[in-house]
């Protein structure tokens, strides 16, 4: 049987150029907390992000987490159920009551018309997530936010260096939040952080991130462990010299399945929005059984007999969880855009070592059916 072609492959970095960081980590002795790479990578993503302030974390759930305490967000928050579980687990960790809303399937996103109409006198924010690095209706959200006093957090794992006319997307709403798991278009195996927009509110994410420390015996808040180590933060800084590189490749390949799947009767592709530097994290593609003769669980079933792993992101849809079917939102009748997209997308196989005859493999199977 030839290789397996899987959805994603990490972007390693050279083994030889992280060597050299290790061993300067080694003869530091400081492992973490804040420590030389930390910051490095902090500074470093700044830049390449075009972001002003932004922290780092062990993960990309507990930024989502910390965003959520920093703001001190209670009640009700309006989120879309069309994500990871991470994006709603936060709220309930956080004693959230989440309040699910229908998404454009124009985007996959949160459907901004349709928020309004879930605002009770308990909401207190809105979290929509830019889905498949999509980037959201950020205007029509901050207008909505703004006329009812709502804070806005974007769960932006997707979005690593999306920019909209030439202004990154991660600088929209309160606070943004990134994942650099070993699945996403950067990573750092595991990793996050959340982007703020001024140095007082990363002062207080910082002491959030650290237990609440905001001195050697003053603890400010109840505060959670998410420091990033230095091995990570190293990584990370090794791996920035290629994520652009790894971009473009993903950027050919996403141009080559549509290009070969574009008049395919009964598979919708999403093209590239206008002014938006995208970042190709995702191919997601959407069957209509009727149009094209194969459930979209019969095709995915057909590639994974070839030895091809898409994944079905994002099915199950989060509000059919049993932790979250029995809220009122999550009813199948308020998220019908939604349920319909979580039961026909496929995401095909895209990263940054596809080649040519893997293309061609993937593209036959669909085709020709
Ligand atoms: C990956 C992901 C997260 C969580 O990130 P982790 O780094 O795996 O904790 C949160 N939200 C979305 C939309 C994600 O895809």
């Amino acid at each position: 049987m030839n290789k397996p072609i899987t959805v994603t492959s990490p972007l390693l970095p050279p083994l030889d150029e992280f060597t050299k960081y290790l061993e300067d980590i080694w003869k530091r002795k400081w492992i973490t907390n804040n420590g030389h790479y930390h910051q490095e990578l902090e500074n470093a993503l700044c830049e390449y992000l075009k972001v002003p302030f932004l922290s780092l974390f062990t993960n990309g759930t507990l930024p989502i987490m910390v965003a959520l305490q920093s703001l001190r967000i209670t009640g009700e928050v309006i989120t879309t159920p069309y994500s990871f579980v991470a994006t709603t687990h936060s709220l309930w960790w956080n004693g959230i009551k989440p309040v699910f809303v229908d998404i454009d399937p124009k985007t996959g996103n949160i459907d901004p018309n349709k928020i309004e109409a879930a605002i009770t006198p308990k909401t207190t924010a809105i979290m929509p997530v830019h889905v498949y690095g999509n980037p959201c209706d950020t205007e029509k959200i901050k207008n909505i936010a703004n006329t009812y006093g709502l804070k806005v957090i974007y769960d932006a794992a997707h979005a690593f260096g999306v920019e909209v006319n030439g202004k990154s997307i991660l600088n929209e709403g309160d606070l943004s939040t990134l994942s650099f798991h070993a699945t996403k278009t950067y990573n750092t195996i595991e990793g996050g952080a959340l982007i703020c927009h001024d140095a007082e509110t990363k002062k207080r994410i910082d002491y959030l991130k650290n237990f609440g420390f905001a001195g050697e015996t003053t603890v400010v808040a109840p505060g959670i462990n998410g420091k990033m180590d230095e091995v990570r933060a190293a990584y990370g800084l090794v791996s920035l010299n290629y994520v652009d590189d790894a971009i473009a490749k993903r950027r050919e390949v996403a141009l080559q399945y549509r290009e070969a799947l574009r008049n395919i009767a009964g598979i919708t592709v999403f093209e590239d929005f206008e002014n938006v530097k995208h970042n190709y994290s995702y191919f997601p593609i959407i069957v209509n059984e009727e149009l094209y003769g194969l459930t979209r669980d019969e095709l995915y079933e057909k590639l994974k007999a070839n030895n091809i792993f898409g994944r079905r992101y994002f099915y199950p849809l989060i509000s059919n969880f049993s932790t979250y079917r029995g809220l009122p939102s999550a009813n199948k009748e308020n998220l019908p855009v939604a349920n319909r997209i979580a039961d026909s997308v496929i995401c095909l196989p895209i990263h940054h070592e596809i080649d040519e005859e893997d293309l061609n493999k993937i593209i036959n199977l669909i085709v020709l059916q």
